[in-house]
């Protein structure tokens, strides 16, 4: 028999699913984003505002080393429909001048960036501050300035979440000139045997004045979570356990994850046409289905499976990898 190694193994995961105990729902939301609290251009309120009125469920605010209080937030914009601010710090740091950032995610108090005397000791040591506040910690855009390499992040223990877009213009998410872009990281991690899991982010800090590619603006990048309900316990939940997709644009509608194999429906844009990828061990493609619907069953071997669905505008969604176990 095929086993797979994830909490959610031989769990249907499908949108909307319900079960008597535990009616399961998708909340889209982003967790990097930045305020006037640190070097955003609008007020929390400002911020929050913005992402309520685009159809998102909720949002992490995380400036540099800095916790915003969320409680008034969640008052304010929680009491009439359906939203939830979760609060959250870049804990940002640097080793010899290249810049590590990992965010904290629902931290019960603010993280002081730690130090190290490598960049993996750096990234252990905020990872491990950030847990031990309680908090979920991501690592944020690996290629800003060329700092964080596929190996370092490998040896990272107790972290789950891995930025592999983020929607500033300047963090070289495709890689270039010789260096690998954040997905090719990713299948490099997982390729080691390590689970990780890969978000997409829009580290915005621009929501007044102009939109346009070179700006911080909002709306690029984001997860849908499935989780019982709206509380920052059960999205760190769905988070951790990879109950989720990242999406630059492309929504699915149904998304089925079981010891066989993975299904996937995506919600048509009208004219718009839809590739997906399911790919293995070393970034390998396993194979490729054009349409709505794509599904793939495993054969064993595999090592894990992941699929990235694409648009015919270049608009992606990275459902997350399922480790196959070879053993029969
Ligand atoms: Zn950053
Ligand atoms: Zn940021």
């Amino acid at each position: 028999m095929k086993r797979i190694h994830l909490a959610f193994a031989f769990i249907p995961l499908c949108l909307m699913a319900m079960t008597p105990s535990q009616p399961l729902q998708w909340y889209k939301g982003n967790t990097h984003t930045h305020t006037i609290n640190s070097d955003g251009d609008s007020t929390p309120d400002e911020v929050v505002r913005w992402y309520k009125e685009h159809g998102f469920h909720f949002l992490v605010l995380s400036d540099h080393n800095f916790l915003t209080e969320v409680k008034g937030l969640n008052s304010i914009f929680a009491a009439r429909e359906k939203f939830l601010v979760i609060n959250g710090e870049e804990v940002t740091d640097s080793f010899e001048g290249s810049p590590i950032h990992i965010n904290g995610l629902n931290l019960r108090e603010v993280v002081p960036p730690q130090g190290g005397s490598d960049p993996v000791e750096t990234l252990q040591r905020n990872v491990d501050a950030i847990r031990g506040v309680g908090g979920v910690p991501h690592i944020n855009h690996p290629n800003f300035r060329w700092a964080l390499t596929a190996d370092q992040m490998r040896q990272v223990r107790n972290n789950k979440l891995l930025e592999i877009y983020n929607g500033s213009p300047s963090v070289n998410n495709h890689g270039g000139g010789g260096s690998p872009g954040l997905e090719a990281m990713w299948d490099e991690i997982l390729s080691s045997g390590k689970l990780i899991y890969g978000i997409a982010v829009d580290d915005a800090h621009h929501f007044k004045g102009e939109f346009s590619p070179d700006r911080l603006n909002p709306g690029r990048g984001w997860v849908v979570v499935q989780a019982p309900r709206l509380s920052a316990a059960a999205i760190m939940e769905g988070l951790e356990a990879g109950r989720f997709y990242a999406s630059t644009g492309v929504s699915l509608s149904d998304l089925q994850v079981d010891d066989q194999g993975i299904e996937i429906a995506i919600q048509e844009k009208p004219t718009f046409k839809y590739t997906t990828h399911f790919i293995g061990d070393g970034g390998r493609l396993l194979s490729k289905a054009h349409g709505l619907k794509a599904g793939y069953r495993f054969q064993g071997g595999e090592r894990y499976v992941r699929a990235r669905v694409v648009d015919s505008m270049g608009y992606t969604a990275w459902t997350q990898p399922v480790f196959v176990d070879q053993a029969r």
